[in-house]
């Protein structure tokens, strides 16, 4: 059996055809223009690599709703090529298969859950920090939906009395987790790119404080057995201990069982992959 994937990216898309043991067969990737230019280039690849199922991460919003007579669509996102455009139909209508849609971070967080950092375990919650902060939570063996999904990015967060730039940058929220920790948000409070920053400077310490706010209330809310964190910021691996330390400072010893945060706070082990791997999985859960 061949289960196809998408990764749909603003800038890029990422093909890939896998056998049922997620082993990678054939491998493509795309730059993001119009769907009129885009998708039927994505069709093409699918038509010489036929799969029985297609599994799709795609940057958001979208509508995962069944009942919706959007469902399966991509809705309000900024990109305004891509604004109400039927995903999933387009390449069921064209591929005739069945095609399963969920938002990028929740298919990374499918990969990581199940055969990540978090395999073996029932409950986990994988966040990327990156141009944006997203997370999908996974609780008993599935990923939450719900409402819509969750939007662990945009949790209101305590300012810090030293942040020179408490409101943060979310256009909908002040002080919001995004707004605060994300890297464009570093780049706005400091001036300069988080790439750029030494490890020395007060921007770590911040990013550390306000990431383990997050973690704080994640394990307060969802009570993950690990929190796997992902993303262009998290490369900067320094900022591991100083999130273990502050979330342990944070807890205050609140959660009798959390003695030490090495095996709690983790990276992700499917990088850079996690959410092509995950749009296998979901591929494979197609029915
Ligand atoms: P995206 O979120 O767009 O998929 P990334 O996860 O790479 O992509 O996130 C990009 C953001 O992460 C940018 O704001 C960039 O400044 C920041 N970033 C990327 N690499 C690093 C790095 N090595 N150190 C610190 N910040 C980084
Ligand atoms: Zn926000």
């Amino acid at each position: 059996m061949h289960l196809g994937a998408i990764e749909a990216g603003g800038t890029k898309m990422v093909l890939a055809v896998a056998d049922e043991n997620m082993h990678i067969l054939h491998r493509r990737t795309l730059p993001t223009r119009t769907p009129e230019e885009t998708v039927p280039e994505m069709i093409a690849f699918f038509q010489a690599h036929p799969v029985q199922a297609l599994g799709i991460g795609s940057f958001g919003p979208v509508d995962l709703n069944p009942s919706s007579p959007t469902f399966g669509y991509i809705t309000k996102t900024p990109k305004l090529h891509w604004r109400d455009f039927p995903l999933v139909p387009s390449f069921e209508r064209a591929l005739g298969i069945p095609c399963v849609l969920d938002t990028d971070v929740n298919a990374a967080a499918l990969c990581e859950a199940e055969m990540g950092a978090g395999k073996s375990l029932k409950n986990c919650v994988y966040v990327t920090v990156g141009t944006g902060i997203g997370g999908g939570v996974y609780c008993e063996g599935a990923l939450v939906h719900g409402l819509m999904h969750p939007e662990v990015g945009h949790m209101l967060l305590r300012a810090h009395p030293d942040d020179p730039a408490p409101e943060g940058f979310c256009p909908y929220h002040k002080g919001c987790l995004e707004g605060v920790a994300s890297g464009p948000a570093m780049e706005k409070r400091w001036g300069v790119s988080a790439k750029e920053l030494p490890a020395d400077h007060p921007a770590w310490a911040l990013e550390a404080h306000y990431l383990s706010q997050m973690c704080m209330n994640l394990i307060m809310t969802v009570s993950p057995e690990k929190i796997i964190l992902g993303g262009g910021v998290m490369s900067q691996r320094h900022l591991f201990p100083m999130i273990r330390q502050e979330t342990l400072r944070l807890l205050n010893g609140y959660v009798a069982c959390i003695e030490q945060a090495d095996d709690l706070i983790v990276p992700p082990a499917c990088f850079p992959d996690s959410g092509l791997i995950g749009a296998v999985l979901l591929a494979k859960n197609a029915r």
